[in-house]
């Protein structure tokens, strides 16, 4: 493997994992070898004492028996079963004097503590047990210092070889078998992380597939476990949001296209009018005026689009205020009047004052001139639009009913999407923006809009906003 190939794959989150896991593994399975090690060390020591201890009772009692006779003779006996190597025997005054011992010559520089064993005298206490160290023959000891008589001591000296050759036999067991687990560790660690993150990497390559322009692949949603299968699903979802914003945005451009060419062939016509035929100055001027209003019609559609789109964007820069929509809509009743005179159609209205919501004032007038607009349009002479506002719990409600044309079932679900105008409306003005800018608006303020309707019986138009509470 090259250099570079390491050190990719040493970035990966599979060898972090690994590492991770073995490292972990590693440690507490060295600290478990190391509580055991400790534990089967001290058992050792604790069963090499109380055999110490019994040799020391035995001693005392050949003494009470036999002698210092049968002692002497039980010393030599003990160090030629045992080997001069691997035991000591020494007999001692008190004040430390040497009476009697076994070859002592592995076992140069023995100490006797004369403070020690006094300490533990006066503690109750008839022996002294330590571990002494002989450098010169690199042996390890454990002694018994004990009294066997009074005036008498006796120093017995057990070579530790056996104990440390068994505990190096675990230690030579244990670091191999350890070695072994470990490389399993990592294994299986390697192993079920490179498992556990397949899903991502199908993540990756169904986004990789995606900007190659294949737009239909989809992440399979395996038996992963439940993270990736989220991961999946909540990919997947989010690729359908992109397929369906792609599409709308196709549907946006084609309506607009649809929508612009209309006026445009007119403009296109009345000029092409004014250059090929022979006209008069006044038909001249009709053209001119003509092309000047489909210009503002287009405008207007323009215009319109772009506030929508500000709407929808949140608008970083919109001027929120305190907005008293009772105000408001009884200004934009106002306004309106006239053209409902015009239209014969009555308003009635129900207002409760001080229904305060936090807004911007421009956006929110935009929104009801739509909705006032809208009924007035749809509404034949003799027809009324009613318009109520009022406050309920934490929302101030809007209600702008007609009782005009209505939509029917069909087209209901499709009034908000841009550019789409029921059959029955064709022929009346419009652009099939009006009630796209509405949503956008009331979405930016947090409100939501609600309608029902009845072909041939009339619409009504529920607008709720959050209330500002005095
Ligand atoms: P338009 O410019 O066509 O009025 P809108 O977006 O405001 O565009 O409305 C979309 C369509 O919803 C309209 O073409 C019309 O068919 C229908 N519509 C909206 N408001 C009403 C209403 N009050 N009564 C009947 N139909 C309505």
């Amino acid at each position: 493997m090259s250099l570079k190939k390491i050190c990719r794959v040493k970035d990966t989150l599979v060898f972090r994992l690994t590492g991770w896991y073995a490292g972990i593994f590693t440690l507490s399975t060295l600290m478990a070898f190391l509580a055991f090690y400790v534990l089967m060390a001290s058992v050792i020591t604790e069963k090499r004492d109380e055999d110490l201890i019994g040799d020391l009772k035995e001693f005392s009692a050949i003494l009470s028996d036999a002698g210092m006779d049968g002692i002497e003779k039980e010393m030599a006996l003990e160090a030629a079963s045992d080997g001069v190597d691997q035991i000591f025997l020494r007999l001692l005054t008190i004040s430390g004097e040497e009476l009697a011992s076994t070859d002592m010559s592995p076992w140069k520089g023995v100490v006797f503590d004369a403070t020690a064993m006094e300490k533990q005298l006066r503690n109750g206490v008839n022996h002294v047990l330590r571990t002494q160290k002989f450098s010169e023959s690199n042996r390890q000891a454990r002694i018994i210092t004990g009294m066997v008589g009074p005036d008498l001591i006796i120093q017995i000296g057990e070579s530790l070889e056996e104990d440390e050759e068994f505990l190096g036999i675990f230690r030579n067991i244990f670091i191999p078998i350890m070695g072994i687990v470990i490389f399993v560790a990592a294994a299986t660690g390697w192993f079920i992380a490179g498992r556990a993150l397949t899903g991502i990497d199908e993540v990756t390559q169904t986004a990789s597939r995606i900007i190659k322009g294949d737009y239909t692949h989809r992440v399979s949603i395996k038996n992963r476990g439940r993270e990736i299968e989220h991961l999946a699903t909540t990919f997947n979802s989010m690729l359908d949001c992109i397929n369906e914003v792609f599409r709308q945005m196709k549907e946006t451009n084609d309506n607009i296209a649809h929508d612009l060419r209309t006026p445009l062939s007119r403009i296109r016509g009345a000029a092409e009018m004014t250059l090929t035929t022979r006209i008069t100055d006044d038909e001249n001027k009709a053209a001119a005026a003509g092309i000047v209003e489909e210009c503002d019609r287009l405008l207007g559609m323009i215009n319109t689009m772009l506030d929508i789109a500000e709407a929808e964007a949140g608008v970083a820069d919109m001027k929120w205020q305190t907005v008293d929509l009772t105000e408001l809509l009884f200004s934009a009743c106002e306004l309106f009047e006239p053209l409902a005179e015009k239209n014969a159609v009555k308003i009635e209205t129900r207002f409760t004052t001080g229904c305060l919501a936090r807004g911007e004032p421009r956006m929110l007038q935009r929104m009801v001139s739509n909705l006032l607009d809208n009924a007035l349009k749809y509404t034949s002479p003799g027809g009324t639009v009613s318009i109520s506002v009022f406050p309920e719990g934490k929302f101030i409600f809007i209600i702008i009913s007609d009782t005009g044309t209505g939509i029917s079932e069909k087209d209901l679900p499709h009034i908000f999407k841009r550019f789409y105008r029921c059959d029955q409306s064709r022929t009346l003005p419009g652009s099939g923006l009006g009630l796209s800018l509405v949503r956008a608006i009331v979405i930016s303020h947090a409100g939501s809009i609600d309608v029902k309707s009845t072909l041939g019986r009339g619409s009504t138009f529920t607008v709720s906003f959050p209330r500002l509470m005095h």
